[in-house]
């Protein structure tokens, strides 16, 4: 299996530097709300590296972290009136029940930076202690990246050229603690405690001026350092994240780890390419900012947006759009038959098929089978496109009764890759099958919408709903779907 690298441009074999397991991290959600589709691109992505070392015999040991406190997370809970635990909790299990929906494999670990504060105060006071971070003017331990040479060596500029780049892009956003640091590209390691914090506060690094603890909260970079150590290692095969992760996220990841620790961080960097929607850039302001959450209601199937995700290769860009999740649909659909009829070639039995009674192929015999190139492509950088393609490729050849069987177990074999399900076929009521009355419902409904009386269309959604019916929109027209 090989996979494109960040740091060094190229594609490079994928392998476990132990000789057991294929070590892995990827960057976590920050759970302060509702995780959008963007962030389920990057975690869906991931899910498919994770499932496909596996079936390439990697063994993989994936930790995902949960940023559970930061500005965000704090603000949050300060405007619901609730303890950061009680209102990270809350949302943390809201992206495990979307994580769950999509198909996504739990990681083997996944650790929260409040339950990590030890580890990541230890890797300041390593900082400090080797000259590689200092106390700012406000109290805060901020890293010396002019310390690191190796500083920028993942996203490959150099931190002269931030001044500029921070005045362009972020504007004003450092401001508030640019007179604290010596440098611009210099970041907070320990933040020193606010009146805003309220309550969330740890005992920190000790000052070494003073040798007294300084009290305040982690820096959001220094947890992946911290907790990627803890469990992996300190190093490790390979990292992940979204392409807006890089820089400075990942490139302060490992600022802050190989100079505590002194030996390599991550071998290999793995960034996923953000989405748009819609033709642009999500945005609440342009109203195609989606969840999950939202495509759900809008009747769409999570099986169908996961498809979706995945469609496109991790390094280019996917333009996600209501229409596409409706085309998403219906080749759920076709593979839902397509499934269906190769069962029936085989012999095979669906349930046998969906449980254990049918193993999957392994990689070896997925190869001798007409299948063989969409792990190819799996296997080629992770190339989803390619395999999709191969795989409705392999679907439309007819399959001889004796092959049929290991034909099966290789389909398996990528669907469990891709972390796609096929959505069954009889969810579709046919035409024929939808009451009169819903019938004119829906009509009414679309015509009210045409005319863009919304709050007459949405009473009629709520009574289509009401009778068990779910009404999808499309650019020129709807469908109706049984719940
Ligand atoms: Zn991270």
């Amino acid at each position: 299996m090989r996979l494109y690298d960040t740091l060094t441009r190229s594609v490079l074999p994928l392998f476990a530097s132990d000789g057991k397991r294929l070590r892995f991290y990827a960057c976590g959600p920050t759970v302060y709300g509702p995780a959008h589709i963007g962030n389920f691109r990057t975690f869906s992505l991931v899910d498919v590296l994770r499932r496909t070392s596996e079936v390439a015999g990697l063994n993989p040991f994936y930790v995902r972290n949960i940023t559970d406190v930061d500005d965000k997370t704090i603000k949050g809970s300060a405007k619901d009136g609730v303890p950061l635990t009680a209102f990270t909790e809350k949302w943390t299990k809201k992206f495990h029940e979307d994580c769950a929906r999509l198909n996504l494999i739990a990681p083997d670990v996944e650790p929260r930076a409040t339950t990590h504060i030890a580890e990541q105060v230890a890797i300041v006071e390593k900082l400090l202690a080797k000259g590689y971070a200092y106390v700012g003017g406000d109290g805060s331990v901020y890293y010396k990246v002019a310390a690191f040479k190796d500083y920028g060596k993942l996203s490959h500029f150099h931190p002269e050229e931030l001044v500029t780049q921070e005045t362009n892009s972020a504007g004003k956003a450092n401001a508030a603690d640019e007179y604290d640091r010596d440098h611009v590209a210099d970041f907070a390691l320990w933040k020193a405690a606010k009146d805003e914090d309220g309550q969330v506060r740890w005992e920190g690094p000790k000052d070494p001026a003073s040798g007294t603890p300084i009290i305040g909260r982690p820096g959001w970079h220094l947890e992946c350092s911290a907790m990627s150590a803890k469990y992996l290692g300190e190093s490790f095969d390979l990292h992940a994240g979204g392409e807006d992760l890089c820089f400075p996220h990942h490139e302060n990841e490992i600022a802050q780890s190989e100079a505590a620790n002194g030996v390599p961080f991550a071998r290999h960097w793995m960034h996923c390419v953000h989405l748009l929607a819609e033709g642009k850039k999500m945005s609440k302001s342009l109203g195609n900012f989606y969840t999950l959450a939202d495509l759900l209601e809008k009747g769409f199937d999570a099986r169908a947006v996961k498809y979706l995700l995945v469609s496109v290769h991790y390094r280019a860009q996917l333009n996600f759009t209501l229409d596409s999740v409706k085309g998403a649909e219906s080749a759920m659909r076709r593979l839902d038959k397509a499934v269906n009829a190769l069962c029936a070639k085989a012999g095979v039995d669906r349930a046998a098929f969906e449980g254990d009674a049918l193993p999957r192929a392994s990689a070896e015999e997925v190869a001798k089978t007409s299948f063989a190139p969409a792990l190819d492509s799996l296997f080629d950088d992770l190339n989803t496109a390619a395999a999709l393609g191969a795989m409705w490729e392999a679907l439309k050849n007819e399959k001889s009764a004796a092959d049929a069987k290991a034909e099966l177990a290789a389909l398996k074999t990528i669907l469990y890759a891709l972390g796609i399900q096929p959505i069954p076929a009889k969810d579709e009521a046919p035409a024929s099958d939808i009451p009169e009355e819903v019938k004119a419902l829906a009509e009414a409904r679309w015509e009210a919408k045409k005319a863009k009386d919304w709050a007459k269309a949405d009473t009629l959604r709520k009574e289509l709903t009401a009778k068990g019916w779910t009404i999808l929109d499309r650019k020129d027209g709807f469908d109706l779907k049984k719940n």
